[in-house]
């Protein structure tokens, strides 16, 4: 008769397996295309699907990440709610720079990295973000990359952390013009799924959101630069909720780097 602690062991073993198996297929057949399965020299996304891809330029918004050709329908600087929220009159980060939209291979390779098993994506998501902002990035000086986190009971769950993964990667490339990984965050309670939130609801669940470690606010007595990174920017009241704490720890500029914009319906 077997013991409940060997059936999960047995458990443990399979779920291993199946996580090799998994890193297996994708060593030997790394050559689909993540969005239409066909064939992908790069890894990842085929040529027809990567050149889809609506990647940043100089022309995208620097302050609310929209590209040029989008109306900005939540308004620039500017958040519009109605009452009982309020008002936001003005984003707390002076820029924000994303890698593409929110669509295609990026749609499926954020999506995929939000799951362990997609953390290779991510990894090519943040060396592209890297090769496209390298240069601004560098301009910046002595900052704390910052990642928005999830609260514990989903990164238990899940065995991953999806923007703290993606900041520790961009914190490996930047760290040599002065970026240093910094988990000053703590997502303070657990909160439902965004994505199917109207941007009010949005706001009020993300309201006080975060607390900062304590030793958040000798760090950025030191420096007082961050930089916080997600991987997905659509209302930006997570990042906004993020932002927020961490001024009132005593960050003074803030910067955003997230790897999608999500386009916001016209309103
Ligand atoms: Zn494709
Ligand atoms: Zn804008």
């Amino acid at each position: 008769m077997k013991t409940i602690r060997s059936i999960a062991q047995d458990f443990a073993r399979i779920c291993q397996i199946t996580e090799i198996v998994r890193g297996f297929s994708e060593l030997v057949a790394p050559s689909i295309c993540i969005e239409c399965q066909g064939f992908a020299l790069n890894g990842w996304s085929c040529t027809t699907c990567t050149s889809q891809v609506e990647w940043w330029t100089d022309q995208w918004c620097p302050v609310c990440a929209n590209p040029p050709n989008r109306s900005h329908a939540a308004g620039c600087h500017s958040v519009k709610l109605s009452k009982p929220v309020g008002t936001q009159t003005k984003l707390p980060w002076v820029q924000a720079r994303s890698l593409a939209t929110y669509s295609g291979s990026i749609r499926s390779a954020c999506l995929s990295g939000k799951k362990k098993h997609g953390m290779w994506l991510s990894e090519f998501l943040t060396d592209l973000w890297w090769d496209l902002h390298s240069a601004w990035a560098s301009k910046i000086g002595p900052c704390w990359i910052v990642p928005i986190p999830r609260h514990w009971s989903r990164r238990f769950l899940e065995g991953h952390d999806p923007s703290a993964f993606l900041s520790s990667k961009i914190a490996q490339n930047w760290s040599p013009a002065g970026g240093q990984s910094a988990n000053f965050l703590k997502r303070s309670r657990a909160t439902p799924y965004l994505s199917d939130l109207y941007t009010e609801e949005r706001f009020r669940v993300t309201a006080q959101l975060f607390q900062v470690t304590k030793s958040a606010v000798d760090e950025l007595a030191r420096i007082s630069t961050v930089v916080l990174v997600d991987d997905i920017l659509t209302t930006g009241a997570t990042a906004i909720s993020a932002a927020r704490a961490l001024k009132l720890a005593g960050a003074k500029t803030i910067y955003l780097a997230t790897m999608a914009r999500t386009l916001e319906a016209e309103s």
